[in-house]
């Protein structure tokens, strides 16, 4: 798809236009993708769910690939195999249906198996690298490649996925035999624990800012009084200081700058700099594309 709305795309809602948008459906298009790319040296993005990102109003140019055909999500004698593109919920889930635990905590996560395992996603003491096993992925030259789990460096938030310029297209997770209730019991709770703390009701991108060294970032905001402050259509969630919801067809433009503002204010207060865990993507956009971003 040629000129597509990546807020059309995006969790967040946010992102102006892809260059070219594309969706390979074997890996075999994928490697050969990649290949085109590198030989033409056309950029290349590639997009989860993007739970994780704001791309800008002015669009990504070059290729951006989308990960949508690769959903497949099996299991062999208490393995499930996921493809990149599958939610990580879902995968969560058909190990509840399995009887298998270990993967409870991923059940509210709302990224797919590739960015999961791209920062090493975790919740409620639990991580990828705890159920990992072995990813295949697509490296810079187009090579398609089987690695155990410890070639990763699966790390707090981080692997060597983005310094390797890994493309993941299937995680292998190796979890135990449970029991359904239990394992039902613990995504219940968790379940509850987020929808009474977390503004689900709008698209965002979780927690924007990392835990500042002594400090809570949510509390920090809190007690600057930001809440419900706002930009246009993006503000600081009244439910989750850490939140910043799109909360009426905002842009990224209004959505950053509302980051901004938080980082200015509570700088100005505190002396406390909140570094952004979020990545921001994309080109800046001038005052009609913005618009234009906002009216489609
Ligand atoms: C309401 C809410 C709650 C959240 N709660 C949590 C939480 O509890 N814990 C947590 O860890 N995160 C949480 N997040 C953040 C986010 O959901 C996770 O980081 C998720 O893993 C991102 O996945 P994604 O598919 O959306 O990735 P995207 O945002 O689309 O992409 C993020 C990065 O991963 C790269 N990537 C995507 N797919 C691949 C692939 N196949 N191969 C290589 N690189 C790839 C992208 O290029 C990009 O650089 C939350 C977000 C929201 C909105």
């Amino acid at each position: 798809m040629l000129d597509e709305l990546l807020k059309n795309h995006t969790y967040t809602r946010l992102g102006g236009k892809a260059d070219i948008l594309v969706t390979p459906e074997t890996f075999s298009e994928v490697q050969e993708l990649v290949k085109l790319a590198r030989r033409e040296n056309i950029p290349f993005t590639l997009l989860g769910n993007g739970s994780n990102m704001i791309v800008k109003d002015g669009g990504i140019r070059g290729i951006v690939m989308s990960q949508k055909q690769f959903q497949d999500i099996r299991v062999e004698s208490g393995t499930i195999f996921a493809q990149s593109g599958a939610a990580i919920i879902d995968v969560s889930r058909r190990a509840l249906k399995e009887r298998l635990t270990g993967l409870e905590f991923a059940c509210g996560i709302p990224g797919t198996v590739g960015g999961a395992l791209f920062m090493n996603a975790g919740a409620y003491g639990g991580e990828i690298k705890d159920v990992l096993e072995e990813a295949v992925v697509v490296d810079r030259d187009g090579t398609l490649l089987t690695l155990p789990a410890k070639d990763l460096d699966l790390e707090y938030r981080t692997s060597n996925i983005p310094d390797n310029g890994y493309i993941v297209l299937e995680a292998k997770f190796k979890l135990q035999p449970g029991k359904y209730q239990s394992i039902k019991a613990v995504m219940d709770d968790l379940t509850y624990k987020r929808e009474s703390k977390q503004p689900l009701e709008y698209p965002s991108c979780g927690s924007v800012f990392k835990r500042p060294p002594g400090y809570f970032a949510g509390k920090l905001i809190q007690d600057s009084e930001l809440q419900g402050k706002g930009i246009g259509g993006a503000e600081v969630s009244t439910k989750h200081a850490g939140f910043i919801v799109n909360k009426n067809n905002a842009t990224a433009t209004e959505y950053i700058s509302v980051i901004e503002l938080v980082q200015k204010t509570v700088k100005d207060k505190f002396g406390v700099f909140l570094e952004r865990e979020v990545k921001i993507i994309g080109e800046d956009a001038d005052a009609e594309t913005v618009k234009a971003v906002k009216q489609n």
